[in-house]
């Protein structure tokens, strides 16, 4: 339906027989194709680009000002709170890192909850300067609300911050944020989402602090958003970040320098060092006004509808295993699965040579999820601890965007079934390459 709107969709690509078929990309949670309107901005905006803030000049403040006002259409488009301020950083793994650092009190290392849902990057940089306890998965993959609550009580307010996924990278499950807000805030916990999965595809309401749902600290990545030119975002509240010394120090953190004093500038500044990345933040500007121009709600009904025929057809194929929730509702457009008798890693090379589809296989980052998922034993865990290069359990993994169309579900579909029907000739066919089957 808006596949025009998207760059190099039908750009025909060659299978692995020479023939050229137009591709089918089902790989948008990992990132996603520039939007039109990205490209027209960042052509029409170059010959102005400029050095911002610290030059002078007609270029310079006309840069300044797109940068700036940037910030108040990233807020309004996620309705974030007056108190709130929008720093810019690389992705949402940058955006996860540097709260990491500025949360951190020093010494005493602070009690946070992730979950067992999470993507490594929401995972990791917790590990190292807090206490990390994760909230448990129910057996459909979902959160479990109970053991958020439990852990909420029995660790008597002193969870700093409860960091949870807006949307799975794996199952495409939605979390419930308000209602996980509401549960931290009755115990004194901040939350963190991150949005990498749900700022795309959902509207999102970070809400006023007054409210008992509002969402402390939203975090995302323009490359999944159709702006793929290196920014990412970190939404929180301004008084966080006026404390302490910044993470990364140097240009454009400082008001006044001498060789023994420093006096930071004030958030967004003291947190962004060094030239900005201006390029990039117009194309996120570019790429929210066509987002909020074709409408979130009518986005996520339409991949709400892809989706749904997807998991149905999905069904039909024989021999496949569809991972976590299975139901349409509350989950953005990703749906991981197996076909029994095959593995993932041949799989998703056949339909790239066959079909010209690309989706993703492994273990997208997410090795506790999956473990999970796979019901894998720990004692089975600890053989790839030990021999990293054994062929690792892993999944297949579907994911859309408001550009997919039912016929490339469709052909998805038919060459499932034409593998599932010829798994001995495949497995003939594609002997074990080990460069496939370690994606982490
Ligand atoms: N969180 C989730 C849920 C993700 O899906 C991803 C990317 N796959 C990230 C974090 C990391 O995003 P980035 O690579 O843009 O830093």
């Amino acid at each position: 339906m808006y596949r025009n709107l998207i760059c190099g969709v039908d750009e025909k690509i060659p299978l692995k027989d020479g023939s050229l078929v137009t591709p089918i990309n089902f790989d948008n949670a990992a990132t996603t194709p520039p939007l039109n309107t990205v490209l027209q901005e960042i052509i029409s905006f170059s010959p102005w680009y400029s050095s911002i803030h610290r030059g002078s000049g007609y270029k310079c403040e006309l840069s300044s000002n797109l940068y700036e006002n940037s910030r108040s259409l990233v807020m309004d488009f996620v309705n974030a709170g007056k108190e709130n301020v929008v720093i810019y950083v690389k992705n949402t793994t940058e955006a996860i890192n540097k709260l990491s650092f500025r949360l951190c009190d020093g010494i005493k290392k602070s009690l946070i909850l992730s979950t067992d849902m999470e993507h490594h990057s929401n995972d990791l940089p917790w590990r190292d300067k807090y206490i990390v306890d994760y909230i448990n998965i129910n057996d459909d993959g979902s959160l479990s609300l109970k053991d958020l609550e439990k852990k909420l009580i029995n660790y008597k307010g002193s969870v700093k911050l409860v960091t949870v996924t807006g949307a799975s990278n794996v199952t495409g499950i939605m979390n419930p944020i308000y209602k996980i807000a509401r549960l931290c805030h009755n115990y004194k916990a901040k939350i963190l989402v991150d949005g990498a999965q749900l700022v795309p595809h959902r509207a999102i309401n970070m809400g006023e602090i007054s409210s008992p749902e509002h969402i402390d600290f939203l975090v995302f990545s323009a490359h999944k958003m159709y702006a793929p030119f290196g920014i990412g975002v970190l939404i929180g509240p301004k008084e966080v970040f006026m404390k302490g010394n910044p993470e990364l120090s140097g240009g454009g953190t400082v008001n006044t320098v001498t060789h023994d004093f420093i006096n930071w500038s004030e958030p967004p500044e003291k947190e962004e060092a060094g030239s900005p990345n201006v390029i990039g933040v117009a194309a996120l500007a570019a790429s929210i006004r066509t987002l909020k121009k074709i409408g979130m709600n009518n986005i996520s009904n339409y991949e709400e509808y892809l989706t749904c025929y997807a998991l149905n057809k999905l069904r039909e194929v024989p021999d496949i295993s569809i991972y976590g929730d299975v139901s349409c509702k509350a989950r953005v457009g990703i749906i991981p699965f197996n076909i029994s008798g095959i593995p993932h890693y041949i799989v998703s090379q056949i339909l790239s040579d066959e079909g010209g589809i690309s989706l993703r296989n492994g273990c997208f980052c997410a090795q506790p999820y999956i473990r999970k998922l796979l019901k894998i034993s720990s004692e089975t865990s600890k053989k790839f601890i030990r021999s990293p290069s054994l062929p690792r359990p892993g999944m297949l993994r579907i994911s859309f965007a408001f550009y997919n169309e039912i016929e490339e579900i469709d052909k998805l579909i038919s060459l499932l079934i034409k593998i599932t029907m010829n798994k001995s000739r495949y497995l003939n066919k594609y002997a074990l390459n080990k460069n496939w089957c370690n994606n982490r």
